[in-house]
């Protein structure tokens, strides 16, 4: 399914936080949003959920206008999991949060069929000994694996996953990532990731899309996105970018602010 982001601002009261988002991603390509903390990146993803509705601009799914499709449309099309924390609520147990992935498909009840793609998500993430388990109970990186469960069993086209791994071990790290370029190599998902850690983002990503104060920045693949002047540019930081046999690797070095200095010094000494 293709997802059109044409034109797309946002403001919180009177604070823009997004200008002029326009881009495309396709069925079978994982998209990553990277960017400073305050970028935009998590207002662009819940625009693209419909949590927010943008100021304006448009978004399409396969040229169908987002904002006038009905919520258990939405709710086949669009998976949203939201960034770790803050997501206590009233108790539930971890199968019961993950059933509610199947809550656009319900008709009279809970299938069989609901009940092994709930399941299915479950033993996916390792979630299967923890189903009775109550999610309060639950460390905050098992808590965002029932999430991500959540959004494997509500099938949807498009996939949104807003920092995916930020609370999880290193191995989950890999694990879920792999999960995620596999919904799109193997089964022709579209994924947008927002990914805080510029490694993984520069080995699964397809593209990268680098926000800077609510605006893309830089826009392509991660060899052209993660160079150091763009790194120095948004982040303020000087860094060494290599190319590992499984992808580009940053390895952010100093605050770019005491070498920017340096390098001034330098040139005005030049000059003298
Ligand atoms: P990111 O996810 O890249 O860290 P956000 O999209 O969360 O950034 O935030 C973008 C900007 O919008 C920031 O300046 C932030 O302070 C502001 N912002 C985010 N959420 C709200 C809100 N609920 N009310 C007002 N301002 C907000
Ligand atoms: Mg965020």
């Amino acid at each position: 399914m293709r997802l059109q982001v044409k034109d797309v601002s946002f403001t919180y009261g009177s604070v823009p936080a997004l200008e002029n988002i326009t881009f495309k991603v396709s069925g079978g390509e994982v998209l990553g949003i990277i960017g400073p903390n305050g970028s935009g990146k998590s207002t662009l993803l819940r625009c693209l959920a419909r949590v927010l509705r943008p100021r304006t601009g448009t978004i399409f799914l396969d040229g169908k206008n987002v904002a006038a499709l009905h919520g258990y449309e939405l709710g086949r099309m669009i998976g949203y999991v939201p960034p770790p924390g803050g997501q206590a609520g009233f108790p539930t147990t971890v199968v019961e949060t993950v059933l509610q992935g199947r809550r656009p498909y319900l008709t009279w009840g809970v299938s069989r069929h609901d009940l092994e793609v709930v399941s299915a998500a479950l033993g996916y993430l390792g979630l299967t000994p923890l189903a009775e388990r109550l999610l309060s109970e639950l460390s905050s990186g098992q808590q965002q694996k029932v999430f991500l469960a959540r959004a494997l069993a509500q099938e949807p086209e498009v996939l949104l996953f807003d920092e995916p791994t930020a609370t999880l071990d290193i191995r989950y790290q890999l694990e879920v990532m792999a999960l995620i370029r596999r919904l799109a190599t193997e089964e022709g998902r579209t994924v947008v990731a927002v990914l805080h850690d510029l490694n993984l983002a520069g080995r699964f990503a397809d593209r990268l899309l680098l926000l800077h104060e609510g605006r893309i920045f830089a826009a392509g693949k991660p060899a052209a996105v993660l160079t150091p002047a763009n790194l120095r540019a948004v982040y303020g930081v000087e860094a060494v970018v290599t190319e590992a046999p499984w992808g580009i690797q940053v390895t952010p070095v100093a605050p770019a602010t005491a070498a920017e200095k340096e390098a001034r010094k330098e040139a005005a000494l030049a000059r003298a």
